[in-house]
């Protein structure tokens, strides 16, 4: 059921079925024109709670438009069909174009290789490519059907101004909408409670944990009261998650650097293997693959992060990169 939030603001329940994140908030902002902010998967378990909770709000379906946190799917794949003529779909102007290149087959075949590279077999990236929820669940792309928007971009809803604010890390052109006169902060995947944030390399961008580390550091500077976040119901104090955030990725780091340390010549597939997860399996051979897939993204993020601080350096020897403690001579 949709849930009043204050006099102008819902909260739909969105549900990721079979998904770990398990649920997505989408946020309704109403007023003369209203502003659904963010969607759920293109699947027929998010349409149908998104048709009945948006009926339940009886928000005027002609005037509204609709604000993408990020690029992934469970965040944008319902908006094309949502929108009607004469709205808009606002995403990021950094991960617009993403939403264009996951379209395309290319990326996948990028990915393929570095992940091949990083220790993963050409098996398990076939079985990854055949179950991969970015075929069936992303939006479809097509020319003007998004309007990008830049960092500070500021959006009028029910009498509010938001400003968007560019917080890189969990994609690489990720943004909350702040409004400063509510004090609210909607805040897509940058700070989640319960859960963390998935950080993992992407293609293009040199540290992307690095990215992320500054964009917490930005957003805690924010006067926030109220915040909003993508996914679970737990919310609670920004700065104080901001601060327990970044504890977990400097116990992290301390993770890898030590793994790197204590086994030199590892894949990053081998160090995720050795990094302690908080996921409930006795082993890594019992990660299930898609997991696994994000945990050697996480540690790459991790590693791309020590090795731009000169702690960990890494050699590509028989198709495979691994990793060795110390800057190394390319420095
Ligand atoms: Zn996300």
């Amino acid at each position: 059921m949709a849930e009043r939030l204050a006099n102008d603001l819902w909260r739909l329940d969105i549900p990721l079925v079979g998904n770990p994140l398990k649920n997505l908030n989408s946020y309704l902002l109403v007023g003369e024109r209203s502003l659904l902010i963010d969607t759920g998967f293109r699947q027929q378990p998010c349409r149908e709670a998104m048709e009945r909770q948006l009926a339940e709000t009886q928000v005027d379906r002609d005037r509204l438009d609709i604000f993408c946190t990020h690029l992934h799917s469970d965040h944008t794949g319902l908006a094309p069909e949502l929108v009607r003529p004469g709205c808009r779909i606002f995403i990021g102007q950094i991960d617009g174009p993403g939403l264009r290149r996951a379209a395309g087959r290319d990326t996948w075949a990028e990915l393929n290789r570095a992940y091949i590279l990083d220790g993963f077999t050409q098996e398990q990236m076939d079985l990854l490519w055949g179950t991969n929820p970015a075929k069936t669940a992303a939006p479809p792309w097509r020319e003007g059907l998004y309007t990008e928007l830049p960092d500070g971009a500021e959006l009028r809803y029910g009498g509010h101004t938001l400003r968007c604010v560019l917080t890189p890390g969990h994609t690489p052109g990720h943004l909350c909408l702040y409004d400063p006169e509510a004090r609210r902060l909607f805040c897509g995947d940058h700070v989640l409670f319960h859960i963390t944030p998935n950080i993992c390399r992407w293609q293009g961008v040199r540290d992307s944990l690095g990215d992320y580390l500054a964009s917490l550091d930005r957003t805690a500077e924010l006067d926030v009261a109220e915040l909003y976040p993508a996914h679970r119901a737990e919310t609670g104090d920004l700065r104080q998650r901001t601060a327990e955030l970044k504890a977990h990725h400097a116990r992290r780091l301390e993770d890898a650097l030590r793994t790197v340390t204590e086994t030199p010549g590892l894949t990053a597939y081998e160090i995720a293997g050795r990094m302690a997860w908080s996921i409930r399996c006795r082993n890594w051979a019992e990660f299930p693959l898609t997991q696994k897939y994000f945990a050697v993204g996480e540690a790459l993020a991790h590693l791309d992060h020590l090795e731009v601080q000169g702690a960990v350096h890494w050699e590509e020897i028989q198709g495979k990169r691994v990793y060795f403690a110390g800057a190394g001579d390319k420095i």
